[in-house]
């Protein structure tokens, strides 16, 4: 990548050499064994379709790429990393799924957990004495907060984390802000056809990277052939479907702000949202994702989601197509996560189409 920009090594990376007869993409190599004598073995330890993704990721966010099963083999072999009785800092509003991982091994006293509001930097800071790992997202989701990650890393020690998922590579670097590990799940913008699940790990330690490694090995978290096919060839359209679904979601926030059925927006692009000054100097920009509360709380909100045409009703982030779900119908997801929310995922439609979709769809509250 050296000599290119992002938006051409997006869609050069990872190919295979270049020699007359090799195909130009990395084939997909249905094999869990390989004759012996050679590397790869055994598919758990890596294979060339992961290679080839790892190789157009790693230098996405200026490291060395592991490719997981999901974003959440990805976050569970960053957490085994940690040693017995680590204290960990997390966002108060982090990913579910993390949550509830991060939860559960504190209550079997593997970890300590502490959660903080992870937009009130001094917090962090202060819970971050001590801790072996402080667990950043930015933005979080759903709540669409922006963590000063630069701050937090000139301010505490110890192994952070930062799982930048809403705004994939182009959106944020946070290993060029200090973070000693990048964390995506692949299976949302960088895949971005809702056809298949991957996380990757990112760092520029090249010990972490084969501790990542072998942990994929042994907690069994290697994504299969199709997968790493399918990931890579969503990779390969990122930037422009990156680009212009964010356009539309800052022309859809700042309508939806006007509508009588939206109590709130929040969307780090709106220049009075508390994220807007660090969305500025941190990201390239806010990024894909908003979320709003309608009138007429859990009920109205449900209704919204359940009434739209062209925003698909369904869970998942990052695909071309949009998609809308109230956060809160999942049991385990915060309770501090406002009932009438509803978190917007925002595709690559026509945008004048999305906006009669959702406006036809608000009327109903
Ligand atoms: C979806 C998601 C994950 C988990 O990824 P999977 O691929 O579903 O396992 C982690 N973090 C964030 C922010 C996510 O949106």
């Amino acid at each position: 990548m050296p000599k290119w920009s992002m938006e051409s090594w997006l869609v050069h990376g990872g190919r295979p050499p270049v020699e007359p007869g090799q195909p130009i993409n990395q084939p997909i190599e249905p094999a869990s064994t390989y004759y012996a004598g050679a590397e790869p073995e055994y598919a758990r330890d890596g294979t060339h379709g992961m290679q080839a993704l790892e190789e157009a990721m790693g230098p996405l966010e200026g490291g060395e790429a592991v490719a997981f099963a999901s974003g959440m083999a990805a976050a569970g072999a960053i957490i085994d990393l940690l040693p017995m009785g680590a204290v960990v800092v997390a966002a108060r509003f982090t990913y579910t799924g993390v949550s509830v991982r991060l939860r559960e091994l504190n209550d079997i006293g593997r970890i300590a957990l502490r959660l903080v509001d992870i937009a009130d930097t001094e917090a962090v800071i202060a819970a971050a004495a001590g801790a072996d790992a402080i667990w950043v997202e930015s933005p979080t989701n759903p709540m669409l907060e922006i963590a000063d990650i630069p701050a937090i890393r000139a301010g505490a020690s110890g192994l952070l984390v930062v799982d930048s998922t809403f705004a994939t590579p182009l959106g944020q670097r946070p290993l060029e802000m200090g973070a000693d590990v990048v964390l995506h799940s692949a299976t949302k913008s960088i895949g971005g056809h809702s056809d298949g699940l991957m996380g990757i790990a990112v760092t520029a330690d090249a010990d972490r990277a084969a501790a990542l490694r072998f942990r994929r090995t042994i907690l069994g978290g290697a994504p299969g052939a199709l997968e790493c096919y399918l990931i890579l060839r969503g990779l390969r359209t990122l930037s422009v479907r990156y680009e212009r679904s964010q356009a539309s979601a800052l022309v859809l926030a700042e309508r939806l702000r006007e509508h009588a059925a939206v109590e709130r927006v929040r969307y780090p692009g709106l220049k009075d949202d508390p994220g807007y000054e660090r969305m500025r100097r941190l990201m390239s920009g806010p990024g894909t994702m908003l979320s709003i509360e309608v009138a007429g709380g859990a009920e109205g909100a449900e209704r919204v989601a359940r009434s739209t045409d062209l925003w698909v009703h369904a869970t998942s982030l990052g695909g071309v197509e949009s998609l809308i779900e109230r956060r809160r119908r999942w049991p385990l997801e915060s309770a501090e996560v406002p009932e009438n929310l509803l978190r917007l995922s925002v595709g690559i439609e026509s945008v004048e189409d999305l906006w009669q979709d959702l406006a036809a769809a608000l009327a109903n509250v």
